[in-house]
């Protein structure tokens, strides 16, 4: 079994200073990348800053013979997501890989969330995401060659209470990763994204017997895979956790096409439209008209 490396590569972990971060950085460097280890250092919620914690991972880099820098840019912006482009283009002259995984939380039911917590966690997550991505993906799309791995959740994806704010930008960079999959995709681009669940300060106290098992170093396997080279996956979701490894896909099911659709007609035949006994996995927004004009012309 040859081993995947990646010798020459250039690599941007974004929060790359603790926890899932900081282990991504370490299993790129170990395999051989140059690792901008990107993190503002500040506090769960967002708060404060010091560059220590980058600083730390860059001297664990190197003290298994890797090469890594810091950056202490914030995503948040288009100027602090230039930035950190630019820190690994005037290091390192390319660049191969991001993985997108800067967060933080502030977790409040809905009705009592205010619009600073809303704004703060928006910026990070999801506007940090496209300010980082975008200069990334155009140098990427000069060169013919990148890998992108972003950070989603099943907190998004499948809902969970007191994080209206976190899920609405952990769903929108799962659609930013199926948007530039499809713009990327014939510039040897490959858009990927993870669901993690791993034992870091963010999920302290919360994952109650799960916590030994899921170890951040578990889930940062998959995202070496998504950033080499030999990657065949391109805008998919995998939900990582501890080892375990499963896709996270979108579909349709095939639905019911009812002449004359009315309100009553939605009651009455809702267990037909929603039978996900046959299903549909559209991969784009063109795949999923033609099955609707299919399935009208039938
Ligand atoms: P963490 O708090 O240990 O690490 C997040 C890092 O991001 C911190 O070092 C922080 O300083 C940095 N950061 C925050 N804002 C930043 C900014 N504006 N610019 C640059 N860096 C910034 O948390 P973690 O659990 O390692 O989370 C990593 C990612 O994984 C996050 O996107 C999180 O939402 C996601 N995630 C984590 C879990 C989990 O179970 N831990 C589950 C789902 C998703």
């Amino acid at each position: 079994m040859t081993s995947l490396n990646f010798d020459e590569r250039v690599a941007i972990v974004t929060g790359a200073g603790r926890g899932l971060g900081r282990s991504h950085a370490l299993e790129l460097a170990r395999r051989g990348a140059r690792v901008v280890v990107n993190d503002v250092g500040g506090s769960v919620n967002g708060e404060g800053a010091s560059v220590d914690a980058a600083q730390a991972v860059v001297d664990e880099i190197e003290a298994i013979g890797g090469t890594a820098i810091t950056n202490h840019d914030t995503v948040s912006t288009a100027d602090g997501g230039r930035a950190i482009v630019g820190a690994a283009l005037e290091a390192f002259g390319r660049l191969d890989i991001l993985v997108n995984n800067a967060g933080i939380i502030r977790d409040k039911a809905f009705h009592k969330m205010d619009e600073v917590m809303i704004d703060a966690v928006i910026d990070v997550h999801l506007k940090g995401a496209l300010y980082v991505t975008q200069p990334a993906f155009t140098h990427m799309r000069e060169h013919r060659y990148g890998r992108i791995v972003n950070t989603s959740s099943a907190s998004g994806l499948f809902g969970n209470f007191g994080q209206a704010n976190y899920g609405a930008a952990k769903a929108g960079i799962a659609g930013l990763t199926r948007v530039l999959a499809l713009e990327g995709a014939s510039y040897g681009i490959a858009v990927n994204a993870i669901a993690p669940i791993a034992n870091t300060r963010m999920t302290e106290g919360i994952l109650g017997d799960l916590t030994s098992r899921v170890s951040p170093a578990s889930v940062s396997p998959v995202v070496a895979y998504l950033a080499h080279e030999d990657c065949k996956a391109n805008g998919s979701i995998y939900s990582v956790a501890g080892g375990r490894v499963a896709k996270i896909f979108v579909a349709e099911t095939t639905g019911s096409v009812i002449s004359a659709l009315t309100a009553e007609e939605v009651r009455d035949q809702l267990s037909a439209i929603e039978d996900a006994a046959n299903y549909h996995e559209p991969d784009s927004l063109a795949a999923a008209t033609s099955i609707i004009a299919d399935a009208l012309a039938n």
